[in-house]
């Protein structure tokens, strides 16, 4: 465990508005906030969470905000404008943290909205903010860009790949991930099929597993919420002979428990994934990953080592990666996930972000 060097400090953390934790529509910021509220924990900070109504998260502080949820960014296009519905969720989360600040040292922003962004200045006390995607729209780059350069060291990202999509990618804090990996069972005998794990729409890039898994006759199990039915029904409609499964969107639990049960995990994204939260969920079951090279997987897959990395949108790439699988040693994979991703791990990073955060701040 690390030794902190910070002071003991109060932290607010504010989820995506986007859905409720545990409902899988906020996508890998539930996992992420949850993880990094419980590694705080273990090194004596304290935390509060706030999330929209009907999330759930054992043993964490939790204060529910009700309002509408926010449309997710990466569903807009470049030029899109800033909306808020009525009686918006996130107006809501951020108007109690108005109200509240003063009893925290710091607030971590977790939403990848403008208003956070453009709220910070407005503040007393400091807004640090994980922006959990890469550059989607000129508004969203514009505010973030403003923060970052008027309040140094609050900005930090996933990954290199994600960084490297904003202007100012030389002042963000490559925080990565880390997981509570004695949640993940290592498992050395996994069945003949493949997996593939994640929100269902067409940023992800589902149907090019489907199409590789169709050419080679080996089963893909999936698992995530279906975000957009539409994509999803296109899919079945355009590969119905694909020896496909939908599993449903299952807890941490059970998705280790069946995820490590796969031959691999397939990872096809086609925008700049800034992380991929699952790539980690798999090597710590012990699963490879075969990634397109592009945004965080690429980061994360050590050829030869722990997966194999395809050119992107190549699904005869992910033919050739299959057909290497055996090559990859299991034990390697679970290694890896300990190595860079424990909580400990990120711990270290998240201490180090503070700290600058605190220090520029004069804290
Ligand atoms: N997930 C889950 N149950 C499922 C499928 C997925 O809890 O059945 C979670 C998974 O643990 C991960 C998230 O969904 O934390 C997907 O996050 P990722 O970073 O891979 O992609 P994002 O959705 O953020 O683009």
């Amino acid at each position: 465990m690390a030794v902190s060097q910070l002071p003991k400090l109060n932290l607010l953390l504010l989820s995506t508005p986007v859905g409720a934790i545990g409902s899988g529509l906020g996508g890998g910021v539930e996992l992420t906030l949850t993880n990094i509220a419980r590694s705080l924990i273990a090194l004596g900070h304290s935390v509060t969470v706030v999330a929209p109504e009907g999330s759930v998260l054992d043993e964490i502080p939790l204060v529910q905000i009700p309002g509408n949820l926010q449309i997710t960014a990466q569903s807009q296009g470049r030029d899109a404008l800033i909306t808020l519905p009525a009686n918006s969720v996130l107006g809501n989360c951020w108007n109690y943290a108005r109200q509240v600040q003063h009893q925290y040292d710091v607030l971590i922003n977790f939403a990848y909205d403008w208003l956070p962004f453009y709220l910070t200045p407005s503040f007393e006390r400091p807004i640090a903010h994980l922006v959990s995607m890469g550059s989607l729209t000129d508004a969203m780059d514009h505010i973030i860009g403003e923060v970052a350069e008027q309040f140094p060291n609050t900005i930090a990202v996933h990954s290199l790949a994600q960084a490297d999509t904003f202007s100012f990618r030389d002042r963000c804090f490559n925080l990565k991930n880390g997981f509570d990996l004695s949640q993940y069972q290592f498992n050395s005998t996994p069945n003949n099929h493949l997996a593939w794990v994640g929100r269902i729409a067409s940023e992800k890039g589902l149907e090019d597993a489907v199409a590789a898994v169709q050419q080679l006759e080996i089963p893909l199990k999936i698992w995530g919420v279906i975000q957009d039915e539409s994509y999803w029904n296109n899919i079945r409609a355009n590969y119905p002979n694909a020896p496909i499964e939908y599993c449903g969107f299952l807890s941490t639990q059970d998705l280790q428990k069946a995820l490590g049960q796969s031959r691999a995990l397939l990872m096809t994204p086609h925008w700049i994934e800034a992380f991929g939260n699952v790539a980690i969920e798999a090597l710590a079951c012990g699963v490879p990953v075969i990634a397109y090279r592009r945004g965080g997987p690429a980061e994360i897959v050590k050829e030869s080592e722990t997966g194999w990395l395809v050119e992107p949108d190549s699904v005869a790439g992910l033919v050739e990666a299959i057909s290497k699988l055996e090559k990859i040693d299991r034990a390697n994979c679970r290694l890896d996930a300990e190595r860079e991703y424990s909580l400990e791990a990120m711990g270290k990073r998240l201490e180090i972000w503070l700290d600058r955060i605190v220090q520029s701040q004069n804290f």
